[in-house]
């Protein structure tokens, strides 16, 4: 979002109650350089702030907050995806610290014979384990046909995730962003652009039959 609405001329305020970007899933350290990127694009962040309520006669003026009153003409609320597990729960389904149902690299829930895939589901961060839920239609998707084709009697597995939300292409830069490519580049890695290739395998073409 951060990202997508930074634009010469207009402030953009950034307002989280968390301590850091994305704090569930991330450490300071590593969300340090995407922070200061959002900076140099003209973000102007307020973390540790809580939306208290908008201000307008009709019309937006301002948002106040728990560290006083931001003038504003048009506010985005994003919020959290929140897993429907409650039919899950109810029956026997073992739940994560996400809230989301834990299941195993074939998406088999702790049920045996029960599969489960998608938002309600949660999936280890590739490089830290940290659970991530809520993801995008995209991972949802090729979970779907692993656990469909597993609830067949085939076998594929879906492997943990690395880049659980990508940032936004400019258009026209075959998917490069500068939020995405500054903190690299500060970290010392060499970056390049050019035409976006899928990670996997396509979805159409499964491992195995049922
Ligand atoms: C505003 C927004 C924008 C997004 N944009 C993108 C995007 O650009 N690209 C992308 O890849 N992803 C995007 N996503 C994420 C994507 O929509 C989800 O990851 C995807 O829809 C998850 O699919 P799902 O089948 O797991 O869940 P859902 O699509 O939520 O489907 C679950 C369905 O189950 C139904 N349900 C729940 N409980 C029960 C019950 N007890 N009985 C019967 N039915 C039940 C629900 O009503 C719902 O229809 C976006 C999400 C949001 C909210």
């Amino acid at each position: 979002m951060a990202d997508a609405h930074t634009k010469p001329h207009h402030d953009y305020h950034l307002v989280d109650p968390s301590p850091w970007p994305m704090s569930e899933v991330a450490d300071p350290d590593i969300m340090a350089p995407v922070e200061e990127s959002w900076r140099e694009l003209g973000v102007i962040t307020h973390f540790n702030t809580t939306l208290r309520a908008f201000v307008g006669d009709g019309q937006l003026a301002a948002v106040q907050t728990s560290d006083g009153e931001i003038k504003a003409e048009l506010a985005v609320v994003c919020t959290h995806k929140e897993p429907n597990t409650a039919l899950a729960v109810a029956a026997g389904l073992q739940t994560g610290s996400t809230g989301g149902i834990i299941v195993d690299e074939r998406m088999a829930t702790s049920v045996p014979g029960v599969f489960a895939a998608g938002d309600c589901t949660e999936i280890p961060h590739g490089l830290t384990r940290v659970p991530l839920q809520g993801l995008t239609g995209s991972h949802a998707y090729a979970q779907g046909k692993t656990a469909g084709v597993n609830a067949g009697g085939g076998q594929r597995t879906y492997g943990a995730v690395y880049v659980p939300w990508a940032p936004r292409p400019v258009s026209g830069s075959s998917g490069e962003h500068p939020s995405a490519r500054r903190p690299l580049q500060r970290s010392g890695f060499r970056t390049s652009s050019g035409p976006l290739r899928a990670s996997r395998e396509p979805a159409t073409t499964p491992e195995s039959s049922p």
